[in-house]
């Protein structure tokens, strides 16, 4: 063994000096200005892709001498699961990549140099693995150009490209088997909430995420997680499935049957939730919301209010509906610039306690401001001068307050 260091730095192995190395870092960037941890956070993510290249040899080492036997593992990845905790797809990833790279020097040493990240070598060895590996090194050199200067994301498409070139038969039987595997999945309703779980490919994600991004823009002083926008723009493009955009928000509603009691709608005591027709329980004030302008056209069981309702489609009428949306113009929840399309015509009195379809006891509210109103206790009323006044939940109105 070679003593070309101090006598104490020859003594560890190049692992033990990594660990105490890393065991100064935290110490170190502590000191780092904070503009100036770029720089650091760049050699750490390379040293992280050297570190994984380093390792893809005595990987392939490792799996030939068979020693991961003597563990009592059937073979590597399941000894990467077990010894390294990699889940099954990251541990067969990286034996998978540890293998080809064995037939590219090239991509290895660029690799281990830190030229290419361990994502973009992951996308060059499952190339390999689908067009061969000589085809691959026909192209490296120009492969690792791109790998160099393009992000992971970006490289995959280039190399998906190169394996169309190479083998366009074998890309479109690729694209076919994952067309296959396809599906959608929607749960049953458990405590309020439905898990949607599937896999589209790639040309019906780019056109759903297309169509969800439409309707994704934040409004003005808007919380919700982006997470959140997703899912009410996934529902909201969902409620327009006629295709026809009503910009006054007048337009037809999806059909939603609700079995509610004239009782439940009124908030009575001891009254059952709402019933959706296909599976899933609605609270009290959820009925009253969606009654408030249906985006329900039929209620059921409501005994002397089945009659009203089922004369209107809508428990708005468009006229009245189009002349609200022209006076409010946007949704009235404080600084909120939602436009009618996206709002329902909230009662402020509502019509099931007596209050009138009339302009004077609507306004126009934005979906997620309308939940607010009914299921979390916010207060919306109208001043003598046309202004809406807000109050969360647990607070005096200010008129209350000045009278
Ligand atoms: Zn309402
Ligand atoms: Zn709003």
């Amino acid at each position: 063994m070679a003593h070309d260091g101090s006598m104490c730095r020859s003594s560890e192995s190049p692992i033990e000096r990594i660990k105490s190395g890393l065991a100064d870092l935290p110490a170190w960037l502590a000191r780092v200005d904070d503009a100036e941890l770029g720089e650091p956070l760049v050699d750490g993510r390379t040293l992280i892709n050297r570190l994984e290249a380093m390792l893809a040899e005595p990987m392939r080492r490792f799996e030939k001498s068979g020693a991961y036997r003597a563990d009592g593992a059937l073979d590597l990845v399941a000894w990467l699961r077990w010894r390294c905790g990699l889940s099954g797809g990251a541990a067969a990833e990286r034996v998978g990549m540890a293998r080809q790279l064995e037939s590219l020097p090239r991509t290895q040493q660029a690799f281990a140099r830190g030229d290419v990240g361990y994502q973009h070598v992951v996308a060059i060895a499952r190339t390999a693995d689908h067009v061969g590996v000589d085809a691959v090194r026909r192209d490296e050199t120009s492969l690792l150009k791109a790998a160099e200067t393009l992000d992971a994301g970006q490289f995959v498409a280039v190399a998906k490209n190169f394996e169309h070139r190479v083998d366009a038969a074998g890309a479109l039987a690729e694209a076919n088997r994952a067309h296959q595997r396809r599906y959608l999945h929607f749960g049953d309703p458990i405590d309020g909430l439905v898990r949607l779980d599937g896999l589209l490919d790639a040309e019906g994600g780019a056109i759903v995420r297309t169509a969800l991004d439409a309707f994704m823009l934040p409004g003005k002083d808007d919380d919700r997680t982006a997470g959140q926008r997703r899912a009410d723009a996934f529902v909201e493009l969902c409620r327009r499935r006629d295709g026809r955009g009503h910009s006054d928000g007048a337009g037809p509603r999806p059909v939603l049957v609700i079995n509610a009691g004239i009782d439940t709608l009124t908030r009575t005591d001891g009254a059952p939730a709402g019933a959706l027709e296909g599976g899933g329980l609605l609270p009290a004030e959820t009925v009253r919301r969606l009654a408030c302008d249906s985006a329900v056209s039929r209620i059921v069981g409501l005994g002397e209010l089945e009659h009203e309702m089922s004369h209107a489609s809508r428990s708005i009428p468009a006229p009245t509906r189009r002349a609200l949306s022209a006076r409010d113009h946007h949704c009235v929840f404080r600084s909120c610039d939602r436009q009618p399309t996206f709002c329902d015509g909230h009662h402020l009195k509502h019509w099931v306690d007596g209050g009138p379809t009339r302009l004077e006891n609507l306004a126009l509210l934005c979906r997620p401001h309308h939940r607010l109103v009914h299921e979390e206790g916010w207060r919306l009323e109208r001043g003598h001068d046309g202004r809406f006044e807000l109050t969360p939940p647990g607070k005096i109105p200010a008129a209350a307050r000045s009278a």
